[in-house]
C-alpha cells in the first residue's frame, strides 16, 4: 500500500491537517467499494456497515478512555464544538480557543476570560455559568491547558482536537470532548463529540447516533477514524519523542539567527513538541511561508482556518505577544511522515529565508 508520497516528509503543517496513513486507507477501502450498505438498514449490507461503525466507535472510545455509548460521530471538531457551545445559554471560554469555539461563544454572549500566563482561575467567585470550554492543546502554540477544577456544578467541554494522539486524555474529567479524524492521520470530514452528560440533539430527522445527530453515517470515514485511533496506541509515545527530535533540529539550525523567540512556553504550562510557534523580528510571517514553500516546505503563518485573514491572531494577542513579533510569526508542526533530514533542510531554508527577508526590508 503506497503512502502519502515523498513530499510528505517536507510537510510541516501537521496541525492544520495530517496525511492519510496508508494503513487507514487500507481499512477504509472495502467500505468505499463492496461494503457500501447504509448502517441503518436491517439487511446484511446494512448490518456489515453497522458492525464496522460500532467497531470504530469502540476504537475511538478507547483512544479517549471512554465508553462506546459516549461517542457520537460528527463531520469534524467544528461541528462538535458548535454543538456543545450552542447547547447552553451561558458559558465561559478561554481567550485562546479555536475559532470554532470562540465564534459560537461570542455570538451567544459568553464570557471570554482574559488569559494571563499562568492564570488558571477561569471563573471569578460568585459568577454563574452553565458551561466552560477549555482546550487541551492549543493549535497555534502547542501549549497545554486543563479544565478548571475549582468550579462545581458547571458542565465542562474540552476541545481535544490537537491533543488526541499527542497526550493521554483519559481521566480528564470533562463532560464533553471534541476531535477531528484528519488531525490523527485519518480522513477529513469526520469527527467526534464525546458526551458523558445529557445534550440536546444537534440534527433531528432520523434515529442515527441515538437520535442526537440524524443523517446517514459516513461509514468509510468513520471506519478510517476508528482505525486511525487504534494506531495511536503504538504511535503516541513514539510520536512525542520523534516530534521533540524534529523540533530540536529546527531550533538548533536557527540558533545563529538574532531576534527570534519561541511562543507558548508559558510559566506553569506544559506544551507538546508537535507545534512550534516562532516569531522573527523584522519580517512578515506570510513571506517566510512563501519562501519556505518555494523551497518545497510547508509551514504556516497561523491557524489554517484563519490563514487568509489579515487580523492578528487572537491567540498571540491573548498571550501578550508584542505586535512586531506577531507579524513575524510562523507555525511549524511536526508529524509522523516527517524525517530528520527534512527537518535539517527546513532549518537551513529558514535561516537563508530569514536573512534574505530582513535584508530586503532594511
Ligand atoms: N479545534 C482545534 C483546536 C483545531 O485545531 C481545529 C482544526 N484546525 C478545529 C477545532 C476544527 O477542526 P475541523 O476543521 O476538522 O472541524
Amino acid at each position: 500500500m503506497s503512502g502519502p508520497g515523498p513530499n510528505a516528509s517536507r510537510y510541516f503543517d501537521n496541525a492544520s491537517t495530517t496525511p492519510l496513513d496508508p494503513r487507514v486507507l487500507e481499512a477504509m477501502l472495502p467500505y468505499l467499494k463492496e461494503e457500501f450498505g447504509n448502517a441503518n438498514s436491517i439487511h446484511s449490507f446494512g448490518s456489515a456497515a453497522q458492525h464496522a461503525v460500532e467497531r470504530a466507535r469502540e476504537q475511538v472510545a478507547e483512544a479517549f478512555g471512554l465508553e462506546p455509548q459516549q461517542i457520537f460521530f460528527t463531520s469534524g471538531a467544528t461541528e462538535s464544538n458548535n454543538w456543545v457551545l450552542r447547547s447552553f445559554k451561558t458559558g465561559i471560554v478561554t481567550a485562546v480557543e479555536h475559532s470554532s469555539v470562540r465564534e459560537p461563544a461570542l455570538r451567544a454572549g459568553f464570557r471570554i476570560c482574559d488569559l494571563h500566563p499562568g492564570d488558571l482561575s477561569l471563573v471569578p467567585p460568585g459568577d454563574q455559568f452553565e458551561v466552560q470550554s477549555v482546550m487541551a492543546v492549543n493549535n497555534e502554540l502547542g501549549t497545554q491547558w486543563r479544565p478548571s477544577e475549582d468550579i462545581g456544578g458547571i458542565r465542562k467541554h474540552c476541545d481535544a482536537t490537537q491533543a488526541l494522539g499527542k497526550i493521554d486524555l483519559s481521566g480528564l474529567g470533562v463532560d464533553f470532548m471534541s476531535a477531528s479524524s484528519h488531525k490523527v492521520y485519518g480522513p477529513k470530514g469526520v469527527g467526534v463529540l464525546s458526551a458523558a452528560a445529557p445534550i440536546e440533539p444537534l440534527l433531528v430527522g432520523g434515529e442515527h447516533e441515538h437520535g442526537l445527530r440524524a443523517g446517514t453515517l459516513n461509514v468509510p470515514g468513520i471506519v478510517g477514524f476508528g482505525h486511525a485511533c487504534s494506531l495511536l496506541k503504538e504511535e503516541r509515545e513514539k510520536g512525542f519523542v520523534f516530534a521533540d527530535e524534529l523540533r530540536q533540529i529546527v531550533l538548533e539550525c536557527i540558533t545563529p539567527l538574532s531576534d527570534w523567540r519561541v511562543n507558548g512556553q508559558l510559566p506553569g504550562r506544559d506544551f507538546v513538541p508537535h507545534v512550534l510557534s516562532i516569531s522573527f523580528l523584522g519580517l512578515e510571517g506570510e513571506s517566510l511561508v512563501v519562501e519556505a514553500d518555494n523551497a518545497g516546505f510547508a509551514i504556516s503563518a497561523g491557524a489554517a482556518c484563519s490563514s487568509r485573514s489579515t487580523e492578528p491572531s487572537h491567540v498571540l494577542l491573548a498571550i501578550g505577544l508584542p505586535d512586531e513579533y506577531i507579524r513575524g510569526t510562523v507555525r511549524i508542526s511536526f508529524g509522523r511522515f516527517n524525517t530528520l533530514d527534512a527537518a535539517h533542510n527546513l532549518g537551513k531554508v529558514l535561516v537563508k529565508a530569514v536573512e534574505r527577508l530582513r535584508t530586503y526590508k532594511n
